[in-house]
């Protein structure tokens, strides 16, 4: 690999090679086989050592195996962060199959559409979702549906609480179909080989996006690039310890963030990995004090949680060595408040779901730079090009365009959009971006974010930027809005922290914008609100607010 010509940038230590690949499932076996006994998960009091899980996938292999799932074929998981994701997931790749993550907060129309355009042959679902998959079930002929729920993990086996409290809300589901989860599994046998050995290039995951051109379809994401990523965000930590991290798993794994840089990037690092099914700020807290995580992966919004919470102070969150955030910009000011706070570092990363999805970082140790999503991972090569696809020089701004290993093979049964997105081996991301001469790139903002103002071109993410730096702001989120004169007007809607609310006028906030940005970048008209609309990765929901 040659060596790109911002080396010096990186901290020494940031392997530039990395380890030879192999598929993830057998990386699973080798951490159980050199460390047994250390434990793999926390989830809720529950401990789960690495033999215990690599034992749990492959009778989960077997399972499939026995119920009729072949290589190849689609294995849907409906499942919050929890144990049973860690062994569905490596179980399923160990079968040869190829994972499908739905989001569980998916109506049952978005389910069958998944379902029906990935083709799955199996579904893995949280018994609480079960009336969802009960409303659609009829159109699928799937080999196997798997339920289960947090009572199969809990350290106590008969604990029926979860179950109860939601029974007591009503919301538990009366009658449930599909094979528990522990019977399933016996199923299966841990002696039995894995049906064919899954290869690098096998497909491994279809992971539902809106891309740039924002219909959902299936980035396919192979062992290759699964386990690159993993490997990348590894060698990106160069003190990360092998064997003796403890990663912070509470961004969802069923986005392809939370999986490559808490699920994987524990697993290739035998490190233990502790779960949250959700995000919750007090739980979180308590979780951190308790089990003391060293790496914390997460998106913005997870920060500002900690930043701004009454909370934070009565917690001890020192051990937290460092913390990658992705998914949307991070402004300055929460990095830096979160490090005064924790004594961590964090730095921002970036990527999409069509990468595996990280692509750039901040050095951890080394030297970082402000706005900046910072340098492309080892092994990934970067460029900005112009509409025509010609690379520009350094300060241009144009389209981020990316390749590696850890790049998509292209999108399930569409092979137009495909065409468009990938290039010669390029992945165009849809990004709006520059690069300085150092090699550091900085996002400007999403191409179809760009808000076009009687002629100029506002980029909302330089807009919300300056919000972020009002003392008073907890959120912002910028818009364009339509203007009869201008085509597009902005609009800005706005979080005030705990304590400001009726304290900070639309005026105060305006000016304050005024005295830092260019007048036609002035949002004209202002939104307060109690939240904002996000995703299950944080990302703020633009076309909810429009
Ligand atoms: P997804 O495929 O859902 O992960 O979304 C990927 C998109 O998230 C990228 O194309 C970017 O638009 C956005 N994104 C990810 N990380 C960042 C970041 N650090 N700054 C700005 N945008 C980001």
């Amino acid at each position: 690999m040659n060596e790109p010509f911002w080396r010096e940038h990186y901290d020494d230590g940031v392997s530039f090679q990395l380890p030879p690949l192999e598929p993830l499932p057998t990386t699973l076996r080798r951490v159980a086989e050199r460390q047994p006994r250390s434990t793999a998960i926390v989830f809720l009091g529950s401990r789960i050592s690495y033999r215990r899980l690599w034992n749990e996938a492959r009778r989960f292999a077997g399972a499939l195996a026995a119920s009729g799932v072949e290589p190849g074929d689609r294995v849907a998981l409906m499942l919050p962060n929890s144990p049973q994701f860690v062994v569905a997931f490596y179980g399923a790749l160990l079968a040869g199959a190829t994972v499908v993550n739905v989001n569980p907060m998916y109506t049952a129309r978005e389910l069958a559409h998944q379902l029906g355009d990935s083709g799955a042959r199996a579904l893995v679902l949280l018994d609480l979702l079960w009336p969802r998959f009960e409303e659609i079930q009829d159109e699928f002929a799937l080999k196997a549906v798997v339920r289960t729920g947090i009572q199969d993990y809990l350290p106590f086996p008969k604990n029926r609480l979860f179950p109860l409290k939601a029974r007591r809300e009503g919301t538990w589901p009366e009658r449930l179909g599909g094979t528990p989860w522990k019977a399933f599994l016996r199923n299966g046998r841990e002696s039995a080989p894995p049906p064919r050995e899954p290869r690098l290039d096998d497909l491994a995951l279809l992971q539902y996006t809106g891309g740039t051109t924002g219909t959902p379809k299936g980035a396919m994401l192979t062992h290759r690039n699964l386990a690159s990523n993993a490997h990348q965000v590894k060698a990106w930590i160069p003190d990360f310890r092998e064997g003796g991290e403890v990663i912070l798993g509470v961004i969802p794994f069923f986005h392809v963030y939370g999986m490559t840089v808490a699920m994987n990037l524990a697993v290739v690092g035998g490190a233990r990995l502790v779960l949250l099914p959700r995000w919750d700020t007090k739980l979180t807290l308590e979780t951190i004090q308790r089990e003391r995580p060293t790496l914390f992966p997460g998106v913005p919004t997870m920060y500002v949680a900690i930043n701004t919470s009454p909370l934070t102070p009565r917690y001890r969150l020192g051990s937290i060595r460092a913390c990658i955030s992705g998914s949307a910009p991070l402004p300055v000011e929460v990095a830096q408040t979160f490090e005064k706070i924790t004594g961590a570092k964090l730095v921002e990363g970036y990527g999409l779901t069509e990468s595996s999805p990280v692509t750039h970082a901040n050095p951890i140790y080394g030297r970082r730079k402000k706005g900046a999503i910072g340098l492309p991972l080892p092994g990934v090569e970067a460029r900005i090009v112009d509409p025509d696809g010609q690379p520009l020089p350094p300060g241009e701004v144009g389209e981020l365009v990316v390749k590696g290993p850890n790049v998509m093979k292209g999108y399930w049964n569409r092979p137009e959009e495909t065409a468009q997105t990938l290039k010669d081996g390029w992945l165009f991301t849809g990004d709006v971006a520059r690069m300085d001469e150092e090699g550091y790139f900085y996002i400007v903002d999403r191409k179809k974010d760009m808000i076009i103002a009687g002629g100029y071109n506002i980029y909302p993410r330089e807009v919300e930027e300056v919000l972020y730096q009002h003392p008073a702001v907890k959120e912002a989120a910028v818009v364009g809005v339509p203007d009869a004169y201008r085509g597009e007007t902005v609009k800005a809607f706005v979080v005030l922290k705990e304590g400001y609310e009726g304290q900070v006028s639309e005026e105060e906030l305006k000016q304050f914008a005024k005295e830092r940005l260019a007048a036609y970048k002035v949002p004209k008209l202002w939104e307060f609100r109690d939240d904002l609309p996000k995703t299950a990765v944080g990302k703020i929901l633009r076309r909810m607010l429009k």
